[in-house]
């Protein structure tokens, strides 16, 4: 067995610090070689003195500098590097084989480019690069030759469900539909007329899931769903009508595929990131990843079908799948915008789906033709919604 290079974008966030957690527990079968965050910069700088990476990348001068300081003496040979091309640089190292992509957000974008470009195989967690970016992002796949693993855990899931030798063709492997399955989030019971007032500690208290604030009021809005199939639809892809949305509170289904033979394939766990991450890490092998063996007994398992009323950022979502173009990104961006107003107190939750449809109404139409046109509708979009919601009464 090799060992294999890793580079963690993104190490200090919940899927970094998951991820370095199933590696602790494989001494020599993978080495870290670089490690990236943003401003948890003890995190950071304990996780090089356990790793001793060669690599530790930030986001500015200053926060390198403190960061150089604090390594001087428990990682002094890890070289500290900051911005997006040092992010760049890191994805694409000749030295790495593997790379976590799990910065949230757009900023996750050119890193993972970078490293599909280079032909690695990347464990994808930033869903949002192919959210705003699908069909450059696959075609930037398969031109640098790059391997691409799912982590998102339904991705992850589906994944496990298809064929090995899946060839992106879902017809000629006889699938019927994807079936994406969702909690439903903490406000999937709330009576309707209290959402306006529920706070962002409310939406942050997922009740399965452990993760980042941001993709935790995704996961109330079921922005995050929305998201997904967006994501389901240029990793394996699928067309739109291809692809259901079932709501599963209990979030031990992590996904299916079904057949049209009738068979339905699914992969069961506990909600635990460790599973598809540890999965994705030893492909093909199955690997330890500290997830304990999930107990059926005494269990209810349910399903039902999601509420557009409930959930309008969903229907905002297929909306913008089925348009195309660079919609997929003004979604992205307008949501972005709209979950930071939310998580700082200056827009209520109910704002947060009327701001990305004011930024869609006023979104450009047409495909992009590179980078630079997707990063400009982006741009466009959290400045439309910043203005939505600046007049907009919380
Ligand atoms: P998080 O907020 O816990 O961590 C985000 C990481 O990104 C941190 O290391 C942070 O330092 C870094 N970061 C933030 N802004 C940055 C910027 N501008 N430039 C460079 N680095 C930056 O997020 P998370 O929950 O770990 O999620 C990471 C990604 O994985 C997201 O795209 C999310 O949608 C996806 N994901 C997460 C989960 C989960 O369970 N947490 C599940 C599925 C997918
Ligand atoms: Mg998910």
């Amino acid at each position: 067995m090799s060992v294999r290079n890793l580079t963690i974008l993104g190490a200090t966030g919940t899927i970094g610090v998951n991820t370095l957690d199933v590696v602790a527990r494989h001494p020599g079968r993978f080495k870290v070689v670089a490690l990236s965050g943003s401003t948890q910069l003890e995190k950071l700088a304990a996780q090089c003195q356990q790793h001793q990476p060669g690599y530790a990348v930030v986001m500015d001068a200053a926060h390198a500098q403190r960061l150089q300081a604090m390594l001087a003496s428990v990682a002094p040979r890890t070289e500290v590097l900051y911005g997006v091309a040092a992010l760049e640089h890191i994805a694409s190292l000749p030295e790495i084989d593997t790379v976590m992509a799990a910065i949230v957000g757009a900023a996750g974008l050119r890193p993972a480019l970078a490293a599909a470009h280079a032909g690695k195989r990347i464990l994808l967690a930033n869903k949002e690069t192919l959210v705003m970016a699908g069909s450059l992002f696959m075609r930037a796949v398969a031109a640098g030759g790059a391997e691409l693993l799912p982590i998102d855990s339904e991705h992850n899931a589906i994944y496990q469900a298809l064929p090995r030798e899946f060839c992106g063709d879902l017809a000629a492997c006889g699938v019927r539909r994807i079936l994406l399955t969702a909690s439903g989030g903490p406000f999937r019971t709330t009576p309707l007329a209290e959402l306006a007032q529920v706070t962002p500690a409310q939406a942050c208290a997922h009740p399965n899931w452990v993760m980042g604030r941001k993709i935790s009021v995704d996961s109330a809005s079921m922005m995050n769903k929305g998201l997904e199939v967006i994501e389901a639809r240029w990793l394996f892809n699928a067309a739109p009508a291809q692809i259901e949305v079932v709501i599963h509170p209990q979030s031990v289904v992590h996904s299916m595929v079904d057949y049209l033979d009738g068979s339905v394939i699914a992969q069961l766990g506990n909600p635990d990131m460790r599973t598809p991450i540890a999965y994705a890490l030893g492909f093909p092998a199955r690997i330890e990843s500290g997830v304990s063996a999930l107990d059926l007994f005494g269990k209810n398992l349910s399903f039902e079908a999601p509420d557009y009323a409930r959930f309008p950022c969903l229907k905002l979502a297929f909306g913008a799948l089925a348009s195309g173009g660079m919609l997929p990104a003004v979604l992205n961006a307008a949501n972005e915008s709209a979950v930071a107003a939310f998580l700082a107190g200056r827009a209520g939750y109910l704002a947060i789906p009327a701001a990305i449809e004011h930024a869609l109404a006023r979104a450009r139409s047409g495909e992009p033709d590179c980078l630079d046109d997707l990063v400009d509708a982006d741009t466009q979009a959290r400045a439309d919604a910043d203005a939505y919601l600046a007049d907009c009464v919380v």
